[in-house]
């Protein structure tokens, strides 16, 4: 069984974003870029049931500009076989990503496509569903844990009263959470390995999907800092500045 991984670059989480001074989105000029987060995950998982005998090839792609090759070097030196570009200088929306990872899915008639739960930059938690739905796939969405049977998959899900096992046919699409593992840093040899490894360069039009977006950002803010806190004396001054402020 083939899997396949969807992994986008993002702004790094370390860095602490600027929102550019016209509002129009945020400014990505000598930012430094990395794999989201919830992708090395998905990785790192698929990695790991190859290494536990359920997989017999790692599939990585990534739907950006020219740039987002490093992000699928990452993959590639962490341990992925292969990898596909699709390359857009233009931002795309999760509906395009979801059209163009069922294009390649259909290409490459995977077992399991696994996705981040969501891309930390867009933040919008949409592309799994979105897949799912146009493949006609189960999903197992948020995991924290995953199985792999004969034709089936258990996946341990993270909701809010806990966790949640259910059990999809496969092929199915499963998106990551955070506690699903903690994923491995790439070597400094397989770096150099990965360079050798084989990428495909593809465009959305290979797939047949525009890429005119559907959505208008109207703008991009800040979030209004933080009112300094107050120190009190006593725990009867805590109650009372709680009460007055409408908390208790
Ligand atoms: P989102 O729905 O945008 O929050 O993204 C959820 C997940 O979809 C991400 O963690 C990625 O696995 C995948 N994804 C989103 N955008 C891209 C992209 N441009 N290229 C590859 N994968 C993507």
């Amino acid at each position: 069984m083939k899997i396949l991984v969807a992994v986008k670059r993002v702004v790094d989480f370390n860095v602490k974003i600027r929102v550019k001074s016209d509002g129009s989105g945020v400014d990505l000029a000598n930012v430094k870029m990395s794999m989201n987060p919830f992708d090395e995950i998905s990785v790192e998982e698929a990695l790991r049931l190859k290494e536990g005998g359920k997989v017999t090839e790692v599939i990585v792609v990534s739907i950006g500009p020219a740039k987002a090759e490093e992000t699928l070097r990452t993959a590639l030196a962490m341990g992925a076989d292969r990898a596909i570009l699709v390359e857009s200088e233009d931002e795309v929306e999760p509906l395009v990503v979801a059209k163009i990872i069922k294009g390649v899915a259909e290409a490459e008639q995977p077992g399991l496509i696994i996705v981040g739960k969501q891309a930390i930059d867009d933040d919008s938690n949409q592309t799994g569903q979105m897949l799912s739905a146009l493949l006609g796939w189960a999903q197992g969405t948020f995991a924290s844990k995953v199985e792999i049977g004969d034709n089936k998959a258990q996946v341990t899900r993270e909701v809010d009263g806990g966790l949640q096992m259910i059990e999809i046919k496969l092929p199915a699409v499963v998106t990551t959470d955070l506690r699903l593992n903690e994923p491995r840093y790439a070597s400094l040899p397989n770096i150099v390995k990965a360079k050798k490894k084989p990428l495909d360069r593809k465009s959305p039009a290979d797939f047949g999907v525009s890429i005119t977006p559907r959505l208008k950002i109207l703008k991009t803010a800040e979030p209004s800092g933080r009112k300094a806190g107050v120190k009190v004396k006593t725990v009867a001054e805590l109650v009372s500045s709680l009460k007055s402020a409408g908390v208790i």
